[in-house]
């Protein structure tokens, strides 16, 4: 039986409490479980707005000079590089996650040219799937991308004509986690790259680019990276692969020598090359308020946090809303769930919408999910105590009925 004072123990032993005062406090008594859609922020972000404006009044073209704002994509990659597993010197923060998810995928493809297959999962994120219909538009038929609905039929189909596996680390919706090192031995083994997209582990969970033999890799910072809504996102590629093809988009930020304003492109050695155009000078400085913190935690101690977390917000679920019809749709094993928690209640958009109002901000996600998402640096054992008691107090009055919770918000 897990109850208050229980959470509260486990709240004074939690080596990361020290992050949860440098984030902007929700609302009073709002317990904040977005982080999978959009992470909190910490409070510096104003101060840093206002540097960055002083600065541009101060120094305006200057700004470039005198300040990292080109440098700013490999310092962010950098901070959260240990994250996820790889080589600060590897991950740059650029762009969205479609556009680097277009970058890597159509990259892959040049480097199998013989092949023709991406591997995906129909249920992978929409715009992944999206960007590699698309590619293969583009590409006049010669690339096939195939779904497969079932993880070890996924597995099987890996062959001598899939150029790559191109999968999302974690299920957006029930939280399923894939097994990385078994995915990337068994691609590897046929001779085909794996391209992650990280959108909801980093920052969350275990996520070992590096160990797992993963080749490329993307993901968003604004989910659990806390870096604010529409920040840039990261792309990581293993470093034999950087140097062997050209980007596919061959920006002048991405040109081996910047300033000398050739005529002709000449990609930078490395990572760099994946750069595009100016960067989101304003986005980079907001993003690194969080990724400031980042640099001081440690992946274990995120991992055991969130660890934690969710196997504390899994049991209150079971133990407090198990009877009045809550189920729990995320993997059992912590090995095997992602960022966030998720839950079946068959009327999970009013439910979801009626715990809105009562201060736990969840989402909802078809056909009827409701989602809990776990930020490890601000979260508390008591928040999810708290989650579970009001979550429990709309299903036993029914206030869910209510009129108003019919119109299920995105
Ligand atoms: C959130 C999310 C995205 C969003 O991509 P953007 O280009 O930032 O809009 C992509 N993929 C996954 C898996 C996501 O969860």
């Amino acid at each position: 039986m897990l109850d208050l004072d229980r959470c509260r123990q486990f709240d004074a032993d939690d080596p990361l409490a020290r992050f949860r005062d440098r984030f902007a406090a929700p609302e009073a008594g709002t317990i904040f479980l977005d982080a999978n859609s959009v992470g909190a922020m910490p409070k510096d972000v104003p101060a840093r707005a206002a540097r960055l404006w002083q600065l541009w009044v101060e120094q305006r073209r200057r700004g470039w000079t005198v300040s990292d704002w080109l440098e700013k994509p490999s310092l962010l990659g950098a901070s959260i590089a240990h994250l996820i597993g790889a080589q600060p010197d590897d991950v740059i923060v650029t762009d969205n996650t479609s556009i680097n998810l277009f970058k890597l995928l159509s990259l892959a493809l040049r480097l199998r040219p013989e092949r023709k297959v991406v591997l995906t999962e129909p249920g992978n994120f929409p715009t992944d799937l999206f960007i590699a219909q698309g590619l293969a538009r583009y590409l006049g038929g010669q690339v096939e991308v195939r779904a497969i609905d079932r993880r070890d039929a996924l597995l099987d189909a890996i062959g001598a004509d899939t150029a790559v596996v191109y999968l999302s680390h974690v299920d957006y919706r029930t939280s399923y986690r894939w097994d990385m090192v078994e995915v990337c031995r068994r691609a590897r083994a046929a001779g085909a790259l794996t391209l992650w997209d990280v959108s909801h582990a980093a920052g969350a969970i275990d996520v070992d680019l590096e160990g797992s033999g993963a080749d490329l890799a993307v993901g968003c910072t604004y989910k659990y990276l806390c870096g604010g809504p529409g920040s840039p996102a990261l792309l990581w590629i293993r470093k034999e692969h950087q140097k062997r093809e050209w980007p596919t988009i061959a920006g002048w930020m991405g040109h081996a020598d910047l300033f000398a304003f050739a005529s002709d492109y000449e990609p930078a050695p490395g990572i760099m090359r994946q750069l595009t155009g100016t960067p989101a000078v304003i986005a980079d400085e907001l993003v690194a308020g969080a990724f400031d913190l980042w640099r001081e935690v440690r992946k274990d101690e995120l991992v055991a946090k969130h660890r934690s977390l969710s196997e504390t917000l899994k049991a209150l679920l079971e133990q407090e809303c198990g009877d009045l019809g809550v189920a729990i749709d995320s993997p059992a094993d912590y090995e095997r769930q992602g960022g966030h928690v998720a839950f079946r209640h068959a009327h999970g958009g009013p439910v979801c919408e009626a715990l809105l109002d009562a201060g736990v901000v969840g989402s909802f996600r078809k056909p009827g999910v409701v989602r809990f998402g776990l930020g490890p640096l601000y979260l508390l054992h008591e928040d999810c105590w708290i989650a579970a008691q009001r979550l429990k107090e709309i299903l036993e009055t029914e206030t869910w009925r209510d009129p108003k919770y019919q119109k299920v918000s995105v």
